[in-house]
């Protein structure tokens, strides 16, 4: 009797062990299913959204594998990360990129701002993949329902000054509410078409795009779907 629980425990601590990554490598159980560290990483463009978009179906699909979250990757890019996209995005607790696109460690930078609002600050925060690490894919991405936007183009419409730095995100989306007409959703898709547009004119950024190094495109994500859908 009491070997038997000795081996269950032995059992379930070498379980505990394979799920955790440490024993995992190829041919095991997870080998297959799961992205395997740097020699699957995307390198193009075209690949980092495939893989964002694979990422973000399983999500969808309430599938997600949770890739990259054990200590084998933590290990792994303890000492260098080399992520292959930046995600910029709302500070909604509603829209965490590592979730909606099952993502992991190492896998991308989140860059998020009120209804992902840039200025020079912000910038040089998105900037950084691209240019010290050759990031090949800046995702800019909006949300529906989104309350920063909602809150500013109530603002904006009755003629309200927010307290202290709030009014500063006002401001930056007043140019989309100037386009929108009133429509919310409208405004959300329209900030981030905005966003995109200056990145793509970033002095930095934008010689990396000519020469095909660097994709900027935007996005919306579906908070009743959850599904991320491209825009540009
Ligand atoms: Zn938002």
């Amino acid at each position: 009797m009491k070997s038997k629980i000795v081996n269950r425990r032995m059992l379930l601590h070498t379980a505990g062990l394979v799920a955790g990554g440490l024993l995992a490598g190829a041919g095991s159980a997870y080998g297959a299913a799961r992205p395997s560290g740097s020699a699957t990483r995307p390198v193009t463009p075209d690949e980092a959204w495939a893989t964002l978009r694979e990422g973000n179906r399983r999500w969808v699909a309430d599938a997600a594998i949770h890739p990259h979250q054990d200590l084998a990757r933590r290990t792994e890019v303890a000492e260098k990360q080399n992520p292959y996209a930046v995600v910029v995005s709302c500070i909604d607790s509603r829209v965490p990129p590592e979730l909606v696109f099952d993502a992991g460690i190492g896998d991308v930078f989140t860059v998020r701002s009120a209804a992902q609002t840039i200025d020079p600050l912000v910038t040089g925060a998105i900037e950084y993949g691209p240019v010290e690490l050759a990031t090949p894919l800046i995702v800019v991405m909006g949300h529906q329902r989104c309350g920063a936007v909602t809150a500013a183009a109530h603002a904006l419409h009755e003629g309200i000054t927010l307290p202290g730095e709030l009014r500063r995100i006002v401001e930056a989306l007043r140019p989309a509410y100037d386009r929108a007409h009133g429509d919310v959703d409208k405004m959300i898709r329209i900030n981030t078409l905005d966003t995109v547009a200056k990145l793509k004119a970033d002095k930095l950024l934008a010689p990396r795009v000519t020469r095909k190094r660097l994709k900027i495109i935007g996005a919306y994500y579906s908070l009743d779907t959850g599904q991320v859908t491209r825009l540009v």
